[in-house]
């Protein structure tokens, strides 16, 4: 055989050459991940061959690395199954022939056994981004045959490239000569840093000068029952860069949609409350253990940022970039598949752990109510997850919709809630009156968001979501006025004088059917308060003390007595109903300016003391 021979680069690959060099990866180090990719395909091939009994001897897989700062090379050997010299030709000089493809072809004819073989998948540009740091690049290869000779491979990525017969082990070796703007990819420290990046999880040793750099192993590809709680706790603190344990861990691997590998951690706590600020997505993607993108974006929407983990899917190519993750149909398809698995997740932890479902709950519920409020696709599966305080339930028990519905009597149709402050404030209000008289059960919301989330949903299976301070509430039949009560005359007169006091105060003074303890009610012209709050939320200039309805309990003895002291034309009557509006608003949760009403409590003070 001749002893050099030069050979053009395939059309394509010069293109592609072209493109790689150039334009391709924005970020040049990662360079070094697809050289250890490749070393790392090469010899899982290698443990394939072991395993499968072809008689091999049984050598540690390693991939050594080294680098020398004055010839301002960097090395990478592995000993992998290596290529012969028609596979060097085929492999590095071609495109139409991946390795990897030609390897599981000729697997698959053998054996028929592709089980094993997950590993081998087609990686894109891989080998070629060498070129990106190196104006040289001098590989050679020894093939795991039996009698197999090495060859040596050289190339400055330009148009050719010439192949020699050589020395060396079993396995290949890949000397870069750097480029002058890239000798830093000569220097330890930049190297190690590179390889802790994107290269930590690989499974086999990677040695930088004689030290071994990586130490976590790929957990996620492993089978459940070969890992201790302590390593997914160790995986956890690295993965999150977190000192606590997690709260909840979900490892799944499932083949159909699409081929995935995921271990997915909820922390304990939730750091955006503590005022940390907005968390960044917490999930990289991985292709066959080898890091594709930290922290993407894509994978999992924008509410899940709390989670930390590993989504690992064999569907992907290595050299994916940014721009192309954020228009991949792909990517949009493992973001649902994972993102549903997770909430299926959560769903069975609320139902096996409700404690420790709670205290998930109270760190993270804000998170799920963003997406059940935005996120249309998953809302149906959000909507599960929600937990609410109720008029029926103790201070500390949450219950969700469906808890809610199972539980509703006999002719209720609508499913009721109520925004305040605090449990304590909801239930001293006028709103919720009319359910207590009927037993109805109301939610208890908090927070504008809740109200919000409530509304946006509209329903839940076929039954309303009601505000409980909804202007045009009908709960069915209202008790009759009895007879300490004002008839339906006096109530007409009364209501046509407050609406004079109060003028454009209110928009309107009528008679409640609502009532049951409370003198007046105040309803909001927006619908409902909570509807309001929203509104105000978004939209700040919104006018907070728009005028609303004032309802009237026209059973009430107050309300009696106001209209009896009105009727007798006492001055006194008009300071009583400026205090009973103002009452109406506190209940509401609108501020009142304390000035006005200071004065005049005093003078009604004044008069009940005598
Ligand atoms: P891919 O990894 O997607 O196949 P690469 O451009 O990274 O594409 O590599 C091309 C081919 O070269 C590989 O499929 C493999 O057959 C061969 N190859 C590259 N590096 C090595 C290596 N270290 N050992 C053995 N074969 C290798
Ligand atoms: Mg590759």
């Amino acid at each position: 055989m001749s002893a050099v021979e030069t050979k053009e680069f395939q059309t394509e690959i010069r293109q592609l050459l072209d493109l790689v060099i150039n334009s391709l990866y924005t970020d040049r180090e990662i360079f070094l991940r697809e050289l250890i990719s490749n070393a790392n395909d090469a010899m899982e091939k290698m443990r394939h061959l072991q395993f499968t009994g072809e008689n091999l001897a049984d050598v540690p897989l390693e991939i050594n690395i080294t680098t020398d700062d004055e010839a301002h090379t960097l090395t990478i050997t592995d000993n992998g199954i290596g290529m012969t010299r028609e596979e060097l030709v085929q492999n590095l000089g071609t495109i139409a022939h991946s390795g990897s493809k030609e390897f599981l072809k000729h697997l698959s004819a053998t054996r028929g056994d592709q089980d094993d073989l997950k590993l081998i998948g087609q990686f894109g540009v891989g080998f070629y981004a060498a070129f990106m740091v190196a104006d040289k690049v001098t590989l050679t290869s020894r093939s795991y045959q039996p009698g197999a000779a090495a060859h040596v491979w050289i190339s400055d990525g330009k148009g050719s490239y010439t192949i020699e017969d050589g020395e060396g082990a079993q396995g290949t070796k890949i000397v870069l000569h750097l480029k002058e703007d890239a000798y830093d990819y000569g220097q330890p420290d930049t190297i190690r840093r590179i390889i802790r990046q994107y290269s930590s999880f690989v499974p086999y040793p990677i040695n930088l000068n004689g030290e071994k750099v990586n130490t976590i192993q790929a957990l996620w590809t492993k089978n459940k029952s070969e890992i201790s709680e302590e390593e997914y706790t160790e995986f956890y603190k690295f993965i999150a860069n977190a000192y606590d344990e997690p709260l909840f861990r979900l490892h799944f691997s499932s083949d159909a949609p699409l081929n995935i590998n995921a271990l997915l951690y909820v922390p304990k706590e939730n750091m955006e409350r503590f005022g940390f600020g907005r968390m960044e997505i917490g999930v990289n993607l991985y292709c066959k253990k080898v890091l594709i993108q930290e922290q993407a974006k894509e994978i999992l929407p924008d509410w899940l940022r709390f989670v930390r983990g590993v989504v690992d899917s064999e569907e992907f190519p290595l050299n994916i970039s940014r721009e192309t993750m954020q228009d991949s149909a792909l990517v949009a398809k493992l973001n649902k598949v994972v993102t549903s698995r997770f909430l299926r997740f959560l769903n069975e932890q609320a139902k096996n752990e409700p404690d420790k479902y709670k205290e998930f709950w109270q760190n993270f519920n804000m998170f799920l109510k963003e997406g059940a409020a935005n996120d249309f696709t998953h809302r149906q599966e959000l909507t599960k997850l929600l937990r609410f305080e109720s008029s029926k339930t103790t201070a500390d028990e949450l219950i969700s919709l469906a808890d809610y519905v199972a539980r509703m009597p006999e002719g209720q149709t609508g499913i009721y809630y109520a925004n305040g402050p605090t449990r304590e404030a909801i239930e001293a209000g006028p709103y919720l009156e009319a359910f207590r008289d009927k037993d109805y059960e109301v939610l208890y919301t908090h927070e504008a968001i809740d109200d919000y989330v409530l509304s946006q949903l509209g329903e839940f299976e076929g039954k309303r979501l009601i505000s409980a301070d909804q202007t045009d509430l009908n709960l069915g039949e209202g008790e009759e006025a009895d007879a300490a009560g004002l008839d339906a005359a006096e109530v007409k007169e009364f209501s046509a004088w407050l609406k004079e006091v109060l003028g454009s105060k209110v928009t309107e003074v009528r008679a409640s059917k609502r009532l049951v303890d409370s003198p007046a009610i105040l309803l909001s012209p927006y619908g409902t308060y909570s509807m309001q709050r929203m509104m105000q939320l978004m939209n700040r200039d919104l006018n907070q003390t728009a005028p609303g309805i004032l309802e009237i309990n026209a059973k009430h003895q107050l309300i009696k007595r106001l209209s009896e002291l009105h009727q007798q034309g006492e001055d006194f009557a008009q300071v009583a109903a400026e205090q009973l509006y103002e009452n109406a608003q506190i209940a509401a949760g609108i501020m009142v300016d304390p000035r006005n009403m200071v004065g005049r409590l005093n003078e009604i003070l004044a008069r009940a003391l005598g």
